[in-house]
């Protein structure tokens, strides 16, 4: 019988979501996050503008560009990019205290944001939302009345060159029924709970 070093059932990780905007990514972390309590929503830091339905602190720490600036400085920020004109960034003590707590983070993160945490967090999981099509990206985009025109317009135009990165993503889900597109999402986190890397780890040879 070999000397197992340890073993666990249910270890904690990092799932990032990424897709072109308006594809529905936070959407489906929220759906994975409310359904199963070992999964936790990261929020980021932003220097956007706030949109009527959101809420600081729920949907994203609302905060100047000086603040941001102050943030990344001091080390407080796992990732950071510029997206669409504005900072985002994930604050780094949240996603080690869940960790630290057994629970999985999920994130929804551009792609240079999900590149970064892989290369932070090798074991991260990374998941690439796509849409049907690009004319359904558009329509549900302009749909969302949540965005000025020029802004929509920049997003529609970055689809294309952000979906080329799909590439370097460990899944693809495609985001047509919304339901079907969450229970993938969550089987993915299931599947990858039982990852034997994950899980158990042979006790390592005896150097003495
Ligand atoms: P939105 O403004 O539509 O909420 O988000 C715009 C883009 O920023 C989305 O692609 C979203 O995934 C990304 N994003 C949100 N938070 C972060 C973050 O902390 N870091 C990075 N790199 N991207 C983020």
């Amino acid at each position: 019988m070999p000397d197992y070093q340890s073993w666990v059932s249910d270890p904690a990780f990092l799932v990032v979501v990424s897709g072109p905007s308006g594809v529905g990514k936070s959407s489906l972390c929220h759906a994975v996050c409310s359904s199963d309590s070992r999964v936790c929503y990261s929020v980021s830091a932003t220097t956007r503008p706030i949109r009527p339905d959101e809420a600081d602190g729920r949907d994203y720490l609302f905060v100047g560009p000086e603040e941001f600036a102050q943030m990344r400085e001091a080390g407080e920020l796992a990732e950071w990019a510029e997206v669409h004109a504005a900072w985002y960034g994930t604050p780094r003590r949240f996603l080690d205290e869940q960790m630290a707590a057994g629970r999985t983070v999920i994130l929804d993160l551009d792609v240079q944001g999900g590149l970064a945490i892989k290369r932070a967090y090798p074991d991260a999981v990374l998941i690439f939302v796509l849409p049907p099509s690009l004319d359904v990206l558009e329509r549900r985009l302009r749909g969302r009345r949540t965005d000025r025109e020029d802004v929509v317009s920049r997003r529609i135009a970055a689809a294309p060159a952000e979906i080329e990165h799909a590439a370097s993503y460990d899944y693809v889900v495609v985001n047509g029924e919304f339901e079907a597109a969450a229970a993938r999402v969550r089987s993915i986190v299931t599947a990858e709970r039982s990852r034997r890397e994950r899980c158990y780890r042979p006790a390592l040879p005896d150097s003495r």
